[in-house]
């Protein structure tokens, strides 16, 4: 997926009867020239869909269940560009079930101030029409963005692009398949999770299929297939493997193959896989899983089927961006005060696309397992901003943690490393960032990414009802406990709010 202009949002404006055809004529107008000039701008992901001004409770009730039947309408920015009674919103507001937007906005950025009269008061009203319609969504206890501001500033039409970035995540999360490949790792706490729960909240399913199912498939691989995956290797890589080992090279060719077709003919976006259920498999998937995250799946090593949907899904919102997005595990720290620092890998399931330069080919032994040796690339990742997000389950609701961090070069060279890598500074600095995280309750497992930012986390955190715990360069510890603790009120009393 190379761009998400397949995706609507549709631009609907509040107005009422009482100003007559004449100002609504130019409402419309108005409305139709901010929708089109955000459908063209750089920073707007998704196709912008000018919808004619909303005058009744009717109206407003019919768009809303337009917009849920509407596959591709991934949610709307609202508008209230002159005064909307808000009791005309209630029903339409109640049965909406895409997410929305509402920019607060003037279609006139200044006051004319030697010109201003009544007219320009009556047609521009945004500012408190804007407070009746923000009135409503809170009074029926709606999640939404609010983005304030004049409609051509660059910063109004990013915050609208996140967005919408974060809404795609949640209309694919809503659809996503997720093929579990064995079950979870043996007692570990943290990948396991409602999976009855997770689809009544965010729409996907996720169910396990046996390794034998997928060996059956990995065996029907031909020579034809693996040979031109093995030419991918030698294009896309260093290739630094001796011809005594092209048997093991082969082998994970046919292991990606196999797994590919299954996750394709299953409709899946997002897969597990665990290393103490590969009956069958010569190999823990390394460079397979590696190439196949490259391409866009999800993935969650030892069962994770939270983080492998949330890699999917997060790999969706950053369509088009710069930096990549990949599993991740804290696994190392380097503790110098002088310039303590996360080392972050997996055994070998780290995605290329947060590789600095051509990553590297390599094959060595691995202690876990006991298989053959697998195949994986090697690599490290370039200096930038990037975030862990976890997604846990606290037994009575989901809570999503975003740590913010510095992604920093690695001290010296790694040469008896054999993994992909990654290393960065958690904010504010490491023993908060990772006191709070681990207060948090926040997984080992994460979802990386170089191209997101928190707030497009929190838009889609947001959209999901769920809880959201961000760790920055503002946390600190009293505040970050004294949020934990109001939250698990909150969210203990929330469902009688709705
Ligand atoms: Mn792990």
């Amino acid at each position: 997926m190379n761009t998400l202009k397949e995706f609507e949002v549709w631009f609907v404006t509040g107005s009422q009867h009482l100003y007559g055809p004449e100002t609504l004529k130019q409402v419309d107008a108005d409305s139709k020239q901010i929708a089109e000039a955000l459908d063209v701008s750089a920073d707007i992901p998704c196709k912008v869909v000018f919808k004619p001004v909303l005058k009744s409770p009717e109206e407003i009730t019919n768009i809303c269940i337009e917009a849920n039947t509407t596959p591709n309408c991934i949610g709307l920015i609202t508008w209230m560009h002159t005064f909307s009674p808000a009791k005309m919103w209630i029903a339409g507001l109640s049965l909406l079930q895409k997410p929305f937007v509402h920019l607060h906005t003037q279609f006139n950025r200044d006051i004319p101030w030697a010109e201003i009269d009544m007219d320009f008061m009556n047609l521009n009203q945004s500012a408190h029409g804007g407070r009746e319609f923000g009135f409503i969504c809170s009074r029926l206890r709606k999640n939404r963005k609010v983005v304030v501001g004049h409609w051509q500033e660059a910063d109004v039409q990013q915050r609208l692009g996140v967005w919408m970035r974060a809404a795609v995540g949640l209309n694919e999360m809503k659809n996503m398949k997720v093929c579990r490949f064995g079950d979870n790792m043996r007692e570990v706490a943290v990948t396991e999770g409602d999976k009855v729960e997770a689809q009544k909240q965010f729409g996907m399913s996720i169910n396990g299929y046996g390794v034998g199912d997928l060996v059956a498939v990995i065996k029907k691989v031909t020579d034809a297939q693996i040979d031109k995956i093995v030419a991918e290797y030698k294009e896309d890589y260093q290739f630094k493997v001796s011809d005594n080992n092209m048997d093991l090279i082969r082998e994970s060719a046919r292991i990606e193959c196999g797994m590919r077709t299954f996750l394709e003919e299953g409709g899946f976006k997002a897969f597990t896989t665990t290393f103490e259920d590969l009956h069958g498999i010569l190999q823990l998937p390394g460079l397979a899983v590696q190439r196949l995250m490259a391409e866009g799946y999800g993935f969650g090593a030892e069962g994770d089927w939270k983080t492998a949907a949330l890699v999917r899904a997060m790999k969706v919102m950053a369509t088009g961006l710069e930096g990549g997005t990949s599993f991740m595990e804290d696994y190392t720290y380097h503790l110098d005060p002088a310039g303590a620092k996360v080392l972050g890998a997996h055994m070998l399931e780290v995605c290329p696309s947060i590789a600095d330069g051509k990553p590297s080919l390599e094959v060595h032994p691995l202690g876990i397992g006991g298989k053959d040796d697998p195949v994986r690339v090697v690599f490290n990742t370039a200096a930038g901003d990037g975030l862990n997000a976890s997604l846990v389950d606290m037994g009575n609701r989901f809570r999503m943690i975003v740590h913010t961090c510095d992604v920093v070069k690695p001290d010296a060279d790694l040469p008896k490393l054999p993994v992909a890598r990654v290393c960065w500074v958690p904010k504010p600095d490491i023993k908060v960032g990772v006191s709070a995280w681990i207060l948090a309750g926040g997984a080992h497992h994460t979802a990386f990414s170089m191209a997101l930012t928190a707030e497009h986390m929190e838009d889609f955190t947001e959209m999901t009802g769920i809880e959201y715990l961000p760790i920055n360069e503002n946390t600190t510890i009293p505040e970050f406990k004294k949020d934990i603790r109001t939250n698990e009120v909150y969210y203990m009393l929330a469902k009688a709010l709705t």
